[in-house]
């Protein structure tokens, strides 16, 4: 049983905590490890070392993001160890083996399909970021304004910008406690989430010219193979925001994106509006995520991947009228 008092009692105690969130991180990964490093840090007598696979430029005003270790070193066993944010521990990455290692393991997240991999786990399923978790864990009098910095963009990555379905009462409620630390809301929301380069820019443009509407218009799809993503040079976080605007096409039920990572191996992308489960389809492929936002990996030509998602979404939407791909 999750016990929050213990939990903090066991971080007390520990001379070294280790902390991690998933693989490609996004903004709520990096602003809850972030956060709970300086919480930590701030608060206790231990070593913390945190743990993240890449950190984009824009992240890097946050307090800690220069002590974040990229490289994976392993530095020997932890007392406690932090999984953040992360629905599986595959999604772990080369931080897996230091939670499997560890005296005592937490993990703390929201997705749907997270099946509890540590010895303690907080899985709050209507948080809408794991950010959001976090701050109901600490202790408000000991929250810095660096701290609060790190769950503010938590949680405006993870709601869009508080537009996502995800957002509720609490979540409002929690960034606007967060606001009275000195969080500075603009520099967040426009730095970090709007803000976008000329190459993200670029390929946000050639990926909705080259979308396809089908399924009467429910369904848009937009590909990104190998070979586009070589001749841009691109890196994760370079399609940031990409399906969110796909999926803000009128009459769009479910948005899908699919990066080829190998040779016939695709990265699936699926966001939906109110209908479809796109969790429920992910986790059938071994992936997972959210109701409305989740992910997976599935092999074959992008055709092959298209009907495979497009036949688990008739399935939840009943079939559609014949007509095929639109343009
Ligand atoms: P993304 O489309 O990568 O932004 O992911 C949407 C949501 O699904 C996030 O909460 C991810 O953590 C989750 N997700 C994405 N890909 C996978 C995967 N392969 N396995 C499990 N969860 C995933
Ligand atoms: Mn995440
Ligand atoms: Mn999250």
């Amino acid at each position: 049983m999750f016990d929050k008092e213990i939990m903090w009692q066991s971080v007390s105690e520990a001379a070294r905590v280790g902390i991690a969130g998933h693989i490609r991180p996004d903004g709520d990964c990096i602003g809850s490890c972030l956060a709970m490093y300086n919480y930590i840090t701030e608060n206790y007598g231990c070593s913390v070392t945190v743990y993240i696979e890449e950190l984009p430029e824009k992240y890097g005003f946050l307090a800690g993001s220069d002590s974040i270790d990229l490289s994976f070193k392993d530095t020997g066993n932890f007392d406690v160890f932090f999984a953040l944010d992360c629905g599986d521990e595959e999604r772990l990455g080369k931080a897996a083996k230091f939670m499997k290692k560890a005296v005592h393991s937490y993990c703390i997240d929201h997705h749907k399909t997270n099946t509890g991999y540590a010895h303690e786990n907080l899985i709050v399923h209507d948080a809408a970021a794991t950010a959001e978790v976090l701050y109901d864990l600490m202790d408000p009098a000991r929250i810095s304004k660096n701290v609060a910095e790190c769950l503010y963009l938590g949680i405006v990555h993870d709601t869009g910008v508080f537009k996502h379905s995800n957002t509720t009462k609490h979540t409002m409620e929690t960034a606007g406690a967060l606001l009275t630390y000195g969080v500075s809301s603009a520099r967040i929301i426009d730095g970090t989430f709007y803000e976008k380069t000329y190459l993200q820019n670029q390929i946000l443009g050639r990926c909705l010219m080259e979308s396809i509407l089908c399924m009467d218009g429910k369904v848009i799809i937009s590909s990104l193979d190998r070979k586009v993503q070589m001749l841009y040079g691109l890196v994760s976080s370079d399609t940031d925001g990409v399906i969110d605007q796909l999926r803000e096409t009128k009459g769009v039920e479910v948005a899908i994106l699919l990066k080829e990572m190998n040779p016939r191996v695709w990265r699936v992308s699926m966001r939906s509006q109110e209908e479809v489960n796109v969790a429920t389809i992910c986790s059938k492929f071994g992936g997972g995520g959210h109701i409305r936002a989740a992910g997976c990996m599935l092999n074959g030509s992008v055709h092959d991947v298209i009907n495979t998602l497009t036949r688990e979404i008739e399935m939840q939407l009943g079939p559609h009228t014949p007509g095929g791909i639109e343009n």
